[in-house]
C-alpha cells in the first residue's frame, strides 16, 4: 500500500483488527521511509458491485442470482459441482478486479459466456441462446425462467 505522505509504496502493517462493524478490517500501517502512520480498511468488494442495466436501473449484485443462472445452464451436464463453483469465483474475482463499483449486465453476460465456453460447450450455448434474448428484455429475471428447462415451465 502506497503511502499517502511520501508515495513510498513499501509500508509495512502495524496491527490488524476487525472494525465495529466486523465486515472490514483496519489495518493501521506505518511508513519507514517518511514515519508516516495511516489507517486502511479492507472490506469485502461485493457488498459494494452494482450492476448497471442497458435501460440505466442499477441493482446491487447478487452472487446467488449469477450462480442460479449458471446451475440452470449447467443442469445435467457431466460437470463436477466444485468444479462451476470455482468458475463461480473465478467470474467473481474478476468482476471484483475491473476496479470498477458500477459493472454493465452485459460485461457479466460475457464474462459468464467466455467462462462457460471452456468448461462446458452445451451449457455455453444454452447460456448463450437465453442471453441473445436477455439482451434485448435485460431483465436478469426473466433472463433466469427462460433458462429453466422446459419441464418447469409450466407454472408460469
Ligand atoms: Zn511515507
Amino acid at each position: 500500500m502506497r503511502c499517502p505522505f511520501c508515495g513510498n509504496i513499501d509500508t509495512q502493517v502495524k496491527d490488524s483488527r476487525p472494525a465495529e462493524d466486523h465486515v472490514s478490517i483496519r489495518r493501521r500501517r506505518f511508513c519507514p521511509a517518511c514515519g508516516g502512520r495511516f489507517t486502511t480498511y479492507e472490506r469485502v468488494q461485493l457488498r459494494d458491485l452494482v450492476v448497471v442495466k442497458s435501460n440505466g436501473k442499477r441493482e446491487d449484485f447478487d452472487r446467488d442470482k449469477l450462480e442460479r443462472s449458471i446451475r440452470i445452464a449447467m443442469q445435467k451436464r457431466p460437470i463436477d459441482p466444485e468444479r462451476i463453483d470455482q468458475m463461480i469465483s473465478g467470474i467473481v474475482r474478476r468482476l471484483e478486479s475491473m476496479g470498477e463499483t458500477d459493472i454493465p449486465s452485459r460485461t457479466i453476460g460475457e464474462i459468464v459466456m467466455e467462462s462457460l465456453a471452456r468448461i462446458d460447450t452445451v451449457a455455453y450455448v444454452r447460456f448463450a441462446s437465453v442471453y441473445k434474448n436477455f439482451q434485448a428484455a435485460d431483465d436478469f429475471d426473466r433472463f433466469v425462467s427462460e433458462l429453466r428447462p422446459a419441464s418447469e415451465k409450466g407454472d408460469e
